[in-house]
């Protein structure tokens, strides 16, 4: 009998096109927002990358809201400084004084005390109390803050972006370094700290596209490997999720060119989504179009990629709605001697979420540790271990084809 989990896991380790996918989708192409004209370049270079591998291909189109900043000025006194404004702030004009808050809890903002002044707050280390964007963005308005600042927590000039939702926010929202939020705090306790900001931008409907590929098995029951290629504007996304897409596409490669495509017991569909970033929105329009309205309803499993290797990370999966299959992946991850970390949990903010949502048995692997950078400029594909990479997709491949040869699912 043939081992088709060492072929899987051999193949993926002797294919060259993991590390430069990687590198091309990064590099050459580089930050990719849903609905710019780099992101259908990335979807089109993965559409043909599916075709070369064997893959019939086609390409979901869906429109969605989007924030198209015209604006940006922040000034400290007279002096201008670097900050960028979260998607879909609010547009406006104001000045006024800040209160800072570090590192807050939920506790100090009860003591707090900021209403018609500009709230200051860093972020955010949550393992120790400390609370996210959204939730300190939430308080900032509950409270009456006229502006919000989220300083970054990692030094060296640092700009971070990201959402707070997905539509016009109450009050201004940007974010600044972690020096430009310590000089602002130095010259408030001189007396100097005056803060001027005028953020104007508008909202477009932009379309993005979802880039499918299928290889067909026996049955119409669909087993989907996802990874989300978009990324925010500002860096190329390497970790987020350049390391997702190489993985997928080192599935697809691996699995077209296995012997247990001839007696495949599923068929299996690799959706690239865009529109991730700004609220998981390209599988949510995936969801509908396709389950909801019968077109393909019968997914009987979603594994998801987002951020699967980083240099010094440890690996994990979380797997939700289905018990045995959790087991089973427990009992083989362990009989192999993979290196991973498997835990029982619902996704959380990525695009497995519709999926689990509407009862499908999900499987992700992802970092559990998130670099500092993330959704910075430097998110870069230098800090991805090209070797935890193979690794990761190696122990993805050799788990979805145990799954389908097993018939677990
Ligand atoms: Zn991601």
């Amino acid at each position: 009998m043939r081992d088709n989990i060492g072929d899987v896991i051999g193949s993926i380790w002797s294919s060259t096109d993991v590390s430069q996918n990687l590198n091309y989708i990064c590099d050459t192409i580089g930050s990719r927002p849903a609905g710019s004209e780099s992101a259908h370049l990335a979807g089109e270079y993965i559409k043909k990358k599916l075709e070369e591998y064997g893959l019939e291909t086609h390409t979901h189109r869906f429109e969605h809201p989007c924030w198209e900043k015209e604006i940006t000025e922040f000034f400290l006194d007279k002096k201008s400084l670097a900050a960028i404004p979260f998607h879909f702030s609010k547009s406006e004009d104001l000045s006024g004084e800040c209160y800072i808050l570090d590192n807050p809890s939920e506790k100090s903002f009860e003591r707090a005390s900021f209403q018609g002044k500009i709230l200051l707050a860093t972020p955010t280390k949550q393992r120790h109390g400390g609370m996210n964007r959204k939730d300190m963005f939430k308080k900032a308005v509950e409270g009456g803050a006229i502006g919000f600042i989220q300083m970054s927590s990692i030094l060296g000039g640092v700009l971070e972006t990201g959402s707070i939702g997905n539509d016009f926010t109450e009050i201004p929202a940007l974010s600044c370094s972690y020096e430009t939020g310590k000089l602002i705090e130095r010259m408030q306790k001189r007396g100097k700290g005056a803060i001027t900001l005028s953020i104007k931008g508008k909202k477009v409907n932009k379309s993005s596209y979802n880039i499918i590929g299928d290889l067909y098995g026996k049955s119409d029951n669909m087993v989907v490997s996802g990874a989300h290629y978009d990324t925010w504007d500002i860096g190329p996304g390497a970790f987020d999720n350049g390391t997702g897409i190489s993985t997928v596409l080192g599935l697809a490669e691996t699995i077209s060119k296995s012997p247990i495509l001839d007696s495949l017991p599923n068929s299996l569909r690799f959706i690239f989504f865009s529109g991730e970033e700004l609220g998981i929105l390209g599988s949510e329009a995936y969801a509908k179009d396709y389950i909801d309205s019968g077109k393909t309803p019968n997914v009987s499993l979603m594994c998801n990629y987002d951020c699967t290797n980083i240099k010094g990370g440890v690996r994990g999966a979380f797997t939700s709605n289905s018990m045995p299959m959790h087991n089973h992946i427990v009992d083989f991850v362990e009989s192999r001697g993979f290196d991973i970390k498997m835990s029982l949990r619902p996704p959380h903010g990525t695009d497995a979420v519709h999926f689990a949502h509407r009862k499908i048995p999900t499987f992700g692997l992802a970092q559990f540790t998130a670099p500092s950078y993330m959704h910075t400029a430097f998110d870069t594909p230098d800090k991805v271990d090209i070797s935890g990479l193979k690794n990761s997709t190696a122990i993805a491949g050799a788990i979805l084809v145990d799954l389908i040869t097993q018939e677990i699912i």
